[in-house]
């Protein structure tokens, strides 16, 4: 099935009664056995079924299936929000004393995750993003995975998933994608090596800023062992599906970060748009980051669109259909940062991306403030920035509302 398509009826699983064009929103904590014999062997993972929504829920297993298809994997895990399938996907493979690898040019959110961490022992050493060299320097005996994102926020330096992921396994480690800004409709990391891929699907594919929520899909390619993640114990006998495994009966479950069956309806109404919102945004984001880098010379725009972009290439060869729907500009000081997007009319001021309405914010001041100075400058978090998530307005429209609030700018 291609995207378009699959979006709409990949992984259909069967809860959809009376020719019900979509799946049913069970809305119920709990789920009733015939019998006490079935109530148990579901607890021993020994039937399939559902006894209780914290584990596993109808509603939301459809909306799983469908991302594991569009991502090309063996099963998924849903969560309450992006940050908790993160913080599950680690947390299901790592102990104290273990450390991670990870890109700089990361989401804010993310990097105070790792700071968070440390405190339960596990360290987070960051490097500069496709550096070979800086990623083979910083892994060691410790090290039990890589972490980095497709497309970084707000960074927008796109990762060469095909090499970092040969890199990863040449060091016997898995490679964590975070697939959030770029989505599968534009690459599917697990095609390309990656073992782990993330996706906060409150963000593209939602798409109407509905609900926060977050999904995990596995490869099932890794080769887990019990002396290098002793935590997966006695799961390393379910091989390809030892993580997903370990995630559902143990981590996930207990961490309680479940997702809420109306949140997952909303994000199975919003996915069957995925592929034309983002065709859409992709190319509105292409079109006002040329004509702004073209009318004005006073802004660095950085777009991986643009050839002036250092990852335009890197873009070009990975990404299929487009390079994204979030630019960024160097204004030249935060005062102007800040003018210009007051002077937005349209664009929201908004702490988001993925939206159907373009939305604008200064990440140094609002997502990246817990960032250090030197975690801000590593990735790419300027005084200066402003960051654009391009919806699906008319094009001339957008042009227009940011022609004017840039000619506001000058005048201050
Ligand atoms: C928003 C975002 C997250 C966190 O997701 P939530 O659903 O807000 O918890 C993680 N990574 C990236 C790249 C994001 O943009």
């Amino acid at each position: 099935m291609n995207f378009n398509t699959a979006v709409l009826h990949a992984g259909k699983s069967g809860i959809e009664k009376y020719g019900a064009t979509l799946p049913p929103v069970y809305q119920s904590s709990a789920f009733e056995q015939e019998s006490a014999d079935g109530l148990a062997k579901i607890f021993e993972n020994k039937a399939p079924g559902y006894c209780y929504t914290r584990v596993a829920n109808p509603t939301v297993t459809a909306f799983e299936n469908r991302i594991t298809k569009l991502e090309g994997g063996i099963a998924s895990v849903a969560f309450s929000s992006g940050m908790a399938a993160i913080t599950n996907a680690f947390l299901n493979i790592l102990q104290s004393g273990n450390e991670i690898v990870a890109s700089a040019s990361l989401y804010g959110g993310t990097i105070d995750l790792f700071r968070d961490l440390e405190a339960f022992g596990i360290h987070t050493v960051f490097v500069k993003n496709n550096d070979r060299a800086a990623f083979e320097n910083a892994i060691n005996e410790k090290t039990r995975l890589i972490f980095a994102e497709t497309i970084g926020n707000p960074c927008l330096d796109v990762t060469d998933i095909r090499k970092l992921a040969e890199l990863a396994h040449s060091h016997g480690l898995p490679l964590i994608i975070d697939n959030t800004t770029a989505t599968p409709y534009l690459v599917r990391p697990l095609e390309l090596g990656a073992d782990i891929v993330v996706n906060s699907s409150s963000k593209y594919i939602n798409g109407n800023s509905s609900a926060i929520s977050g999904v995990l899909t596995d490869g099932g390619h890794f080769q887990w062992t019990r002396e290098k993640y002793p935590v997966l114990g006695d799961y390393v006998k379910y091989g390809p599906m030892a993580y997903i495994t370990r995630m559902r009966a143990s981590v996930f479950r207990n961490m309680g970060a479940c997702l809420s069956p109306q949140n997952a309806f909303l994000n199975l109404l919003g996915i069957e748009t995925l592929g034309l919102r983002m065709e859409r945004q992709c190319r509105n984001a292409m079109e006002l980051a040329s004509r702004i880098q073209e009318a004005c010379p006073d802004i660095t725009v950085n777009y991986p669109g643009l050839t002036t972009s250092p990852w335009h290439e890197i873009a070009g060869r990975q990404l299929e259909n487009g390079y994204g729907a979030i630019l960024t500009m160097r204004t030249g000081s935060k005062q102007k940062a800040f003018t210009l997007i007051d002077q937005l009319k349209l664009a929201l001021k908004i702490s988001n991306i993925g939206d159907t309405k373009t939305l604008v914010i200064h990440p140094s001041s609002t997502i990246s403030l817990h960032s250090s100075e030197t975690q801000k400058r590593e990735a790419g978090v300027y005084e200066d920035l402003v960051r654009v998530s391009v919806g699906i307005e008319d094009i001339e429209d957008l042009t227009e509302d940011f022609r004017q609030a840039i000619e506001m700018m000058r005048r201050q």
